[in-house]
């Protein structure tokens, strides 16, 4: 059998309907993960999540053309969902999910989205008791901006910033974090988790360790560093990722800029290829692994599997921590044996800080190519898209984008049921049989736009060469 998912086998997969199953939300995780052979002592996936987390696309616009950008060729030519439509999929992913899950409010940047549009959005997703983060650039995100979020519900912000952005002025990843400084004054002081993706890619490899060591410093505000491997994958026109760039020497570039041995086999998020998670506490800018004790870490992760961290508040989620270990009695030896441990080892940075902790995590997720699709880390996905039909693998969704973009959205307006186009962004009475999108200068992105501009040279030399041909033949 091929290791890969055939196109055939891709066509057949569809976005998860409800089930009737009487299953909990985490139950149903759980028997996934069972199904899959992914249930282990330190899986997250149904012990403490009904999954990981869903990605909401406000909008497929961007302000950026990345080398490396998942979205579809279409994307710039597409309008933004109408807001009954985004609704409908925020009450989709709750009657999937349930309350507490972890909604990206991405796109395209979401900051393009209508600024009302997306307060709106952000205060319906806390309203039906789920958690909303921004995915953005940072572009567009101002002070402002994050304020009028955060006071509208908003739980987190992940900025993405790199090399594969080719923001004009930085030629190298460490020139970088100006702009990543530049966020993090932005965010400072407001109660959102700051977060920061990187997208791993040969131009900046080597270069981990130093943004590492830069988020160690900056571990105050910055509370999760993200590193995701390149893929071959949407419109970006890098393609595929060099042998050098595994999970394996991602967390090694990672370990060298913590100047740590960050553990990163000891929680289980989904399957083990996909994703690999490391958290630790830092002091006086030294960084001390919180993963060291395997079997004490596993029985704090099963003790505080139904406990909710308040993200946007360290000290409540302190509080969480410390009251779910004082109700699980059986614990309390163990936590007192290993806070004397991490105490003695931290004495030195913690009298320097005057007891300053930070908690600084790390994520390396390793997403698939297009046309490399592994069945089994399809099924035990724990990143979910929510198209129109239902949430679906966010590997999977990116291998077939097109497929739920360009489709007309039913919609019911003034009782009738009415057909929005995203292309056109109209209503119709009956929908349309095929959309196709045609490109323009304007609108192609990534490979659609290298393709045009090759064509359009291409006429151009021909144009001059025509022209020359004929200034020769009159000359003569
Ligand atoms: S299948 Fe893809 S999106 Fe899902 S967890 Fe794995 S790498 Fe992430």
């Amino acid at each position: 059998m091929d290791a890969y998912l055939s196109k055939e086998e891709i066509a057949a997969y569809h976005p998860y309907k409800l089930q009737e199953d009487g299953l909990t939300p985490k139950q149903r995780a759980q028997k996934r993960m069972q199904d899959l052979d992914l249930w282990t002592d330190k899986q997250y996936m149904g012990r403490r999540w009904g999954i990981g987390c869903v990605a909401l696309e406000i909008t497929q616009r961007c302000n950026l053309d990345c080398t490396l950008c998942y979205l579809s060729e279409s994307s710039e030519a597409l309008k933004d969902i109408p807001i009954e439509e985004v609704f409908r999929r925020i009450d989709m992913i709750f009657a999937h999910y349930g309350p507490n899950t972890d909604i990206q409010v991405t796109g395209g940047d979401p900051t393009l989205r209508k600024r009302d549009e997306l307060v709106a959005i952000i205060r319906r997703i806390r309203e039906v008791g789920m958690r909303p983060s921004l995915f953005t650039n940072g572009i567009k995100a101002t002070r402002e901006m994050l304020e009028e979020l955060s006071a509208a519900g908003l739980v987190d912000v992940a900025f993405h910033v790199d090399l594969t952005q080719e923001r004009k002025g930085y030629a190298t990843e460490v020139d970088l974090n100006e702009v990543r400084l530049e966020y993090i004054n932005r965010a400072r002081g407001l109660p959102i988790a700051v977060y920061f993706n990187t997208t791993v890619f040969d131009g900046n490899f080597h270069e981990i360790p130093k943004v590492v060591d830069f988020f160690v410093q900056h571990s105050d505000v910055v509370r999760l560093s993200s590193f995701q491997l390149q893929a071959d994958t949407g419109r970006g026109v890098l393609a595929e990722r060099g042998f050098a760039i595994t999970q394996a020497s991602v967390a090694d570039q990672i370990r060298k800029g913590a100047d740590c041995n960050i553990n990163f086999d000891l929680a289980d998020i989904g399957h083990s290829s996909c994703n690999r998670y490391g958290m630790t506490l830092v002091s006086d800018g030294k960084v001390h692994d919180l993963f060291d004790d395997p079997t004490y870490i596993r029985k704090v992760i099963n003790a505080t599997a139904e406990t909710v961290f308040d993200r946007t508040n360290k000290r409540r989620a302190l509080e969480s921590i410390i009251d779910t270990v004082i109700k699980t009695p059986s614990l309390l030896p163990e936590s007192a044996a290993w806070l004397m441990k991490k105490g003695w080892e931290m004495k030195g940075n913690l009298l320097k800080s005057k007891g300053k902790v930070n908690k600084l995590s790390f994520f390396i997720h390793n997403f698939m190519d297009a046309c490399h699709l592994e069945k089994d880390r399809v099924d035990g996905c724990v990143f979910m898209v929510a198209t129109k039909e239902g949430p679906i693998s966010m590997c999977l969704n990116n291998a077939k984008r097109d497929e739920y973009l360009l489709k007309p959205i039913e919609i019911q307006k003034e009782g009738v049921v009415q057909f929005w186009n995203p292309i056109t962004g109209g209503f119709q009475k009956n929908a349309p049989e095929k959309l196709t999108v045609e490109h323009t200068r304007k609108t192609a992105r990534g490979r659609t736009k290298e393709k045009i501009e090759a064509e359009r040279l291409a006429a151009r030399a021909t144009k001059t060469a025509d022209v020359k041909g004929q200034a020769e033949t009159t000359q003569s």
